[in-house]
C-alpha cells in the first residue's frame, strides 16, 4: 500500500508560564492575537498585552463567537490597524478557525471589502493565488478540536444556510502549543462535547477511505486514551494528569484526521449545528454508532477498532457514550430541540463534499434519513 502522511506543524507541549515567556519574546512582531476575555484571564496575559499595545504592534480580538462567519472575519480585518506578521490564536476550534479565515482573507481582500466580498472570496477560493508568509501559532484550549494541526478551517455563512471552509497547505499552523494546564478549568459540558468531538475524529479517521497504517495507529491510541480518561476527567475535572491524557487523545486524533479527513458523522453534523445550534461535538457523536453499523463491513481491521474501545460490539460502544453523557446532555436529537418534522430539512443538507464521499460506504439520502430517525 502506497500512501503519504504529512504534518508540517511543529508541536510543543508547554505550561502557562513557559508560554508567557514565549509571548515576551515575540513582542517585536506585529501580532494579531485572537483570544477570548476568559482566555486572557486564564493565561494571565493582561501585562503581556499591555506591553504589546504600548509598542503599537498588537491587534487583539477578544470576542470570539462560536462558529465564525464572514461577519466575524470582517470584524477581525476591521480591527487590524497594523499589517500583522504573526498570528496567535488561543481558544477552541472557533478561535483557531477564525484565525485561519483572517489569514486567508488578509491576502486577497482589497481596501474596500464587505461581508459579501469576503463570502465571495471564500467561495471562489481567491486566497489560493497567494502563498502565506505569516507565522501562525495555534493554542487549543479545549481537548477536542484538532484544528491546531489541520490545514482547513470551518467558516459558516452568516445566514445559517451553508457551511464553508478555507483550505490551503499554508493554513496549517506553523506551531501548535498544547498546554494541558489551561484545560483544567474547562466546564464539564465543554469537556464532554470536545472529548466526543475528538472521539469522532479518531473513529471517523479510522474508517475513512483515506486511512492508512500510520493514521489508524494514531486513531487507536486516541480512542484508548479518550475511552480511559474521559470518564475520569468528568468525575475529577481538576486532575491535571487526566486533562493531560485527554490533550494527547485529542492531538493524536487531530494528527490522524489531518491526513484522512472525517466522514459521514461530521457531514451530518453540519446542518445540526448550523440550523439547530447543536454543539459540534454532540452533533458528530449523536450518529457515530449508527454510522458505524452501516460502515462495519467495510472497516479495515474492524476487530482492532473494537479492541481500541475495549468492547466487543457496537451496542456496547453506544452504551458507553450514553453513560458519559448521562446527567449532562442526553444524546438524542429531540433533547437538542430537533423534532421529527425538522429531520427532512436536515437530511437534505447533510451531503458535504470531502466528508460524505470520504465515508467507506456510500450513504444514500434514505440511509441518512434512517440514521437520523434512529437517533431522534
Ligand atoms: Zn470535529
Amino acid at each position: 500500500m502506497n500512501f503519504n502522511f504529512d504534518i508540517s506543524t511543529k508541536i510543543r507541549i508547554e505550561n502557562v508560564s513557559g508560554f508567557r515567556e514565549y509571548l515576551e519574546m515575540i513582542k517585536n512582531h506585529k501580532v494579531l492575537l485572537i483570544l477570548s476575555k476568559t482566555m486572557e484571564e486564564r493565561f494571565q496575559l493582561s501585562d503581556c498585552i499591555k506591553i504589546f499595545e504600548k509598542e503599537n504592534k498588537c491587534n487583539r480580538i477578544l470576542k470570539v463567537s462560536p462558529n465564525p462567519t464572514e461577519k466575524d472575519i470582517k470584524n477581525v480585518l476591521d480591527t487590524v490597524d497594523v499589517k500583522f506578521d504573526l498570528v496567535v490564536a488561543i481558544g477552541g476550534g472557533s478561535a483557531i478557525d477564525l484565525a485561519k479565515g483572517a489569514i486567508a482573507l488578509s491576502y486577497c481582500i482589497g481596501e474596500n471589502y464587505s461581508e459579501e466580498s469576503i463570502l465571495e472570496s471564500i467561495v471562489n477560493k481567491e486566497y489560493l493565488k497567494y502563498k502565506n508568509v505569516i507565522e501562525f501559532v495555534a493554542v487549543p484550549t479545549t481537548a477536542g478540536t484538532g484544528s491546531e494541526v489541520t490545514k482547513w478551517g470551518t467558516i459558516w455563512q452568516g445566514d445559517h444556510t451553508k457551511k464553508l471552509s478555507v483550505e490551503a497547505d499554508w493554513l496549517a499552523p506553523t506551531s501548535a502549543v498544547i498546554i494541558p494546564e489551561v484545560t483544567v478549568k474547562m466546564p464539564i459540558r465543554l469537556t464532554l462535547s470536545s472529548g466526543l468531538d475528538a472521539l469522532s475524529h479518531a473513529t471517523e479517521s479510522y474508517w475513512s477511505k483515506k486511512s492508512n497504517p500510520i493514521s489508524r495507529e494514531l486513531s487507536k491510541s486516541a480512542i484508548r486514551l479518550i475511552k480511559e480518561y474521559l470518564p475520569k476527567v468528568i468525575k475529577e475535572p481538576d486532575q491535571y494528569e487526566y486533562r493531560e491524557k485527554m490533550c494527547y487523545g485529542s492531538l493524536f486524533a487531530g494528527l490522524a484526521f489531518a491526513n484522512t479527513r472525517t466522514t459521514a458523522c461530521h457531514s451530518i453534523s453540519y446542518p445540526l449545528t448550523m440550523k439547530h445550534g447543536v454543539e459540534h461535538g454532540f452533533a458528530c457523536a449523536v450518529t457515530l454508532t449508527e454510522v458505524m453499523k452501516y460502515n462495519q463491513k467495510e472497516i479495515i481491521e474492524y476487530d482492532e477498532l473494537l479492541k481500541a474501545f475495549g468492547m466487543s460490539n457496537i451496542d456496547e460502544i453506544k452504551n458507553w457514550i450514553d453513560m458519559q453523557c448521562s446527567g449532562i446532555q442526553e444524546l438524542r436529537l429531540s433533547a437538542f430541540g430537533v423534532d421529527k418534522k425538522d429531520i427532512e430539512d436536515v437530511v437534505q443538507n447533510t451531503f458535504t463534499t470531502g466528508r460524505m464521499d470520504n465515508n467507506p460506504v456510500d450513504l444514500s439520502i434514505e440511509d441518512v434519513r434512517d440514521i437520523l430517525i434512529k437517533v431522534k
